[in-house]
């Protein structure tokens, strides 16, 4: 079942048109990988989806037009979660204060246990609670913004490059984490990644996006055993 179904979505930034009508859908529970080259528009597009740029066209959520005029509640309450580009936290606040302000409109009970949750899933994050999120490293800062925003259980999670500025090996822990957190909740995400070799294991589905095109939704699998594609994306 499609959780997400965008039509004909337009966004830029002032004059710049970025986005040209662009057409897709992603399927609920699954994890959806956007590959482009460098600006093809892919932070633009979760910007828009998430709101942080005017659009144009539908942006259907789970039956509920987002771009309708009575759109006006915060986007969290809607079901987005963005992680945006460089780092979703609040610096200045601790890793427990960070992720209580990710769940602040859920009640308090079900806030503590989440919490417990991340601390039993994440024992490093359980380590530093008390830590301000500027301290951390650049892995645990990306993990504890994922955690962040998967505490207000959002219905669909944007995922901007999070392996950006990581070293190899935390990428590698990254991902592992991410899996782990799929095994242990469900979610669906739309990933923008330059890793392409790590992103197409992680995800179900795979979206091509050309100089703000989107093309065909295509199985991860298949692009892992497509010629062009590894030519492109995968240095093969
Ligand atoms: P990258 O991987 O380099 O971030 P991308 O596919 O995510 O690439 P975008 O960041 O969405 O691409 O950029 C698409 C186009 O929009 C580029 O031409 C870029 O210069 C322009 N652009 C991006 N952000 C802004 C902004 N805040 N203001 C003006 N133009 C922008």
């Amino acid at each position: 079942m499609s959780l997400l179904t965008v039509d004909r979505l337009c966004a830029g930034y002032g004059a710049l048109r970025v986005l040209h009508d662009v057409s897709f859908s992603i399927e609920e529970g699954n994890v959806t990988v956007v590959l482009g080259a460098n600006g093809a528009g892919k932070s633009t597009l979760l910007r828009a989806l998430s709101g942080m740029i005017p659009a144009t066209g539908s942006i259907e959520l789970d039956g509920y037009e987002l771009l309708s005029g009575r759109r006006r509640r915060p986007i969290a309450l809607l079901g987005i979660g963005h992680v945006p580009e460089g780092r979703g936290t609040f610096g200045g606040l601790t890793v427990e204060e960070n992720l209580r302000a990710g769940g602040y409109h859920r009640p308090r009970g079900e806030v503590e246990r989440s919490i417990t949750e991340w601390f039993e899933l994440f024992p490093r994050l359980a380590e530093r609670r008390d830590r301000l999120a500027a301290g951390l490293s650049g892995g645990e800062q990306q993990m504890l913004a994922i955690a962040r925003a998967l505490m207000a259980r959002p219905r669909l999670l944007l995922l901007d490059e999070p392996s950006l500025g990581l070293a190899p090996k935390m990428t590698g822990t990254l991902f592992d984490n991410l899996r782990a957190i799929r095994e242990r909740m469900d979610m669906t995400v739309l990933l923008v990644e330059q890793n392409a070799h790590l992103s197409l294991q992680i995800a179900d589905d795979a979206l091509l996006m050309t100089a703000g095109q989107v093309g065909p939704r295509r199985p991860a699998i298949a692009l892992r055993e497509d010629e062009q594609i590894r030519r492109a994306y995968l240095g093969a």
